[in-house]
């Protein structure tokens, strides 16, 4: 039995370094045409891969489905060995803990100033206050606000926010990051080093994936990049570049 059973896991976790399955996944709302029809994703541990496409391609869908934000309506996503399918309710936010998420619109406590932004992710998983006080100032140096941390959001320019928020998606240590659209509100200077980031946050280890609509970027870092289209994936290229539209 107890062959049996470890055999089960096996295929269940996935044998390889896949860190990140998705299968036939499509994803209805209750209005409107399917957002994801039938997309099939591997991703392994460390990989750093680009998500493009349209307005409306189903991008976002996609990186709720992997917070488990949301459920599909068919198809099965695994995630670090979790079947999201299955996972209990009271099992999420330990499921939750692996991911790290950035988005467009920064999402910081405006009345809190950098260090309490960041140091609040560290609060939600119970850190001790010791271990706290090392990591916050760390992932803050690490993304170049070492001398901010009394600063409240509106004080700071729109790169040195999102890099706030960066701090926050990663004093946890998550194994995962998901960013969608992290360079939507910021000027090419800004995108290029929050991008800079991402890479050497993927270099040193993190699995990192980024939804972006931009092209001079993702043409010039040469990573896996997966076109989107119409909630299905028309592309999937191993050092690629985005794909003109041609309608
Ligand atoms: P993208 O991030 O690529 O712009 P989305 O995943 O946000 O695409 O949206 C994909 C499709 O699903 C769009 O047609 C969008 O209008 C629709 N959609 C997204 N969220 C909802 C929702 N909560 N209810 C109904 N339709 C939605
Ligand atoms: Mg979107």
């Amino acid at each position: 039995m107890q062959i049996g059973k470890k055999r089960n896991r096996m295929t269940m976790d996935v044998s390889s370094n896949e860190i990140i399955t998705i299968e036939n996944v499509s994803k209805a709302y209750s209005t409107g045409a399917p957002a994801l029809n039938g997309i099939t994703l591997h991703i392994d541990r460390g990989e750093f891969v680009f998500i493009v496409g349209d307005s409306g391609s189903g991008k976002s869908t996609l990186i709720k489905l992997l917070l488990r934000e949301l459920t599909p309506t068919e198809g099965n996503i695994r995630v670090m060995g979790y079947d999201l399918n299955r996972i209990r309710h009271g099992k999420i936010p330990k499921f939750r803990r692996n991911l790290g998420i950035v988005f467009q619109d920064f999402r910081l406590l405006k009345d809190r100033n950098v260090y309490e932004n960041v140091a609040f992710a560290q609060r939600i998983v119970e850190t001790p206050t010791r271990e706290m006080k090392k990591n916050v100032p760390s992932i803050l140096s690490t993304v170049g606000l070492a001398g901010k941390y009394k600063a409240k959001p509106k004080q700071l320019s729109g790169g040195e926010q999102q890099r706030v928020a960066l701090a926050r998606a990663l004093v946890n240590k998550p194994s995962i990051l998901l960013a969608d659209e992290p360079t939507g509100n910021l000027d090419p200077k800004n995108s290029w080093e929050i991008m800079k980031l991402l890479e050497q946050i993927n270099e040193a280890g993190t699995t990192v994936i980024v939804v972006t609509h931009n092209r001079e970027i993702v043409n010039a870092m040469q990573k896996r990049v997966v076109t989107m289209k119409k909630g299905v994936i028309v592309s999937d290229e191993e050092k690629g570049g985005y794909i003109d539209e041609e309608d």
